[in-house]
This record gives structure tokens, C-alpha cells and sequence, in this order.
């Protein structure tokens, strides 16, 4: 559910922070994505009671133990699929996937298209380091073929995956890309994907500097250029010309893309009430129904 639709409370950031500790690397980019989320629940007024948080495996696959919210810890690359179904029988609930490059477009690359296609009503907060980090360091699909990591100590063998242009193509209804040294840019773009209703993709370039000594904070820094002001957020081809990155490289920081369309839940709702039966989550009319 988009939480415009949820009642509101009013909480501090800090107020999001369960009581597990934080346990990334220090200097890792996820502490910054991390608190950009806990300021976008904040600044949305999410109840934690309306709240379900969903990851598979990884570094950034921890981030549901530091937020207060029901959450599912699942298997690696499969956020997806189990955040469709919680979104499908839970449809009163904010559904938010946290997970990295590897979980996302390796593990759960098959995953990936159909929550777009589908306009699943949930958000994907990506965190892109070009690495593995859990498993101590090895290539994945956004790696820079010039990274020499455990797996590919010559460098890579191929070209990474384009996640903006993926997304797009398969049909995602919001699509935004931040870096973690820009935080509050970072809470604009989630904060805004929570209040989406459908499939809202956030992809994060975030540092690793344990395990990938290329794509640094100043790399980022440079690599990074704000989307232009007078870019028409409902127009697919000006979106994926932008995704396509421009001549000298530089990858958009911003809203690319945005439109409406029924979400997932809304078209089964339909089929269900067509055939002439009960549709939505509704507590007391499924113990009615339960009933002998
Ligand atoms: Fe962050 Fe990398 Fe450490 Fe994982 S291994 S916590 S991604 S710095
Ligand atoms: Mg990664």
C-alpha cells in the first residue's frame, strides 16, 4: 500500500532504530542509506505497526533487523517473491524490500522483471556496490569489469548489467536513482517511492571499502549528476535516455520516472469481485467466513 493511505504518527528517525546493532563495516555506504530511511519513515509518519520489511541475503540484506517494523529475514534472492505474497495478503500493510546488487540482479535476477511487469504495490530499495560483501568479495552482475575482486583477480569478463534501463524496459511505474554520501537526496527518493502507489524502484550506488577499492566515495562523487530540472518524469524514452548515461558517462541522481497504473492488487481485487467473490483484507469478514 502507498502510506499516503495509512494513518500517521509522529516519530523521530531515531524512533525508527529497533534495538539490534548495527554490525556494517565502518566507512560502508549502508550506514548512510540506512539513516536515509529511518528520516523517510519518519518524515512519511509510518506506524510500525503498518510497517513489513523484506530482504533476502547480504550486507544490505540486514537492514530489516535495524528497523522497527514486522520483517522477513528470506532466502537470498528471494525478497521478491515473498514481498509479493505479504503485499497480496496484506494489502493494509507499507511493504519495503531492502537488498544488494548480487541478491537483486544474480540470486533474484528472475525475480526482478516480474514485480515490475506486475506493478507489485511495494518499494525496492536497491543498495548497489558492485561487489559481494557478505560472502567476503567476489564479482557481481554491476561489477566494473576493471575490478579485480576474489573471483576475477584480472579484472571481468563481461559488462554490468544496466538496473535503471532494466527496470524501465520491464515496465517498473517509479524508477529513481540516488548515492549514499547524498542522504537527504536519498530519504527525497524513498520517501517518495513509499508514497507511490505500485512498483517503486530506488537504486543506490553505495561504497564497499572492504571489499572494492574502485568504486570509492569519490568515484561515486564524480560518477553522479543531479537529473535536469526540466527532465518530463512521465516520459519512458527521456527516462532510458538518461539511464543510458550521457557522453561522458556520468549516471542520473533523481527521479527519472513516474506514472500511474493499476497495481497487481488492485487487478486480482478485480478478478475476485468479477467471479463474484470476497476481495481485500478485511479481519472480521474472514473470521465471518471461517465460520462453520
Ligand atoms: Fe559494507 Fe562491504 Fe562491510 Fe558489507 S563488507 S558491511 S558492504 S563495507
Ligand atoms: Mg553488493
Amino acid at each position: 500500500m502507498s502510506v499516503a493511505a495509512l494513518h500517521k504518527v509522529d516519530l523521530k528517525p531515531k524512533d525508527y532504530k529497533s534495538e539490534v546493532s548495527v554490525v556494517w563495516c565502518p566507512g560502508c555506504g549502508y550506514h548512510g542509506i540506512l539513516n536515509s530511511i529511518y528520516r523517510a519513515l519518519s518524515e512519511l509518519g509510518v506506524d510500525y505497526s503498518n510497517l513489513m520489511a523484506i530482504s533476502g541475503i547480504g550486507c544490505s540484506s540486514r537492514t530489516p533487523y535495524f528497523i522497527k517494523s514486522y520483517k522477513m529475514h528470506t532466502l537470498h534472492g528471494r525478497a521478491g517473491p515473498v514481498a509479493t505474497g505479504a503485499q497480496l495478503a496484506r494489502p493494509d500493510l507499507a511493504v519495503l524490500v531492502t537488498g544488494g546488487d548480487g541478491d537483486g540482479y544474480s540470486i533474484g535476477g528472475g525475480h526482478m522483471p516480474h514485480m515490475a511487469r506486475k506493478n507489485v504495490n511495494l518499494t525496492y530499495v536497491l543498495y548497489d556496490n558492485g561487489i559481494y560483501g557478505l560472502t567476503k568479495g567476489q564479482y557481481s552482475p554491476t561489477s566494473r569489469p576493471e575490478l579485480k575482486a576474489y573471483t576475477t583477480p584480472y579484472g571481468g569478463p563481461d559488462e554490468p548489467l544496466n538496473p535503471l534501463l532494466y527496470m524501465l524496459t520491464y515496465g517498473a511505474t517509479y524508477v529513481a536513482q540516488g548515492f549514499a554520501g547524498k542522504p537527504q537526496i536519498c530519504a527525497e527518493l524513498i520517501k517518495g517511492a513509499m508514497e507511490h502507489k505500485g512498483f517503486s524502484y530506488v537504486h543506490i550506488f553505495s561504497q564497499c571499502p572492504t571489499y572494492n577499492n574502485i568504486d570509492t566515495v569519490e568515484f561515486y562523487r564524480e560518477l553522479v549528476r543531479d537529473v535536469p530540472a526540466d527532465h518530463d518524469t512521465s516520459n519512458l524514452g527521456a527516462a532510458m535516455e538518461l539511464a543510458r548515461r550521457d557522453a561522458e558517462g556520468h549516471a542520473p541522481m533523481g527521479l527519472l520516472y513516474k506514472i500511474d497504473k493499476p497495481t497487481l492488487d488492485e487487478r486480482l481485487a478485480a478478478i475476485v469481485t468479477k467471479v463474484g467473490g470476497h476481495a481485500g483484507y478485511d479481519i472480521n469478514k474472514i473470521i465471518d467466513l471461517a465460520r462453520p
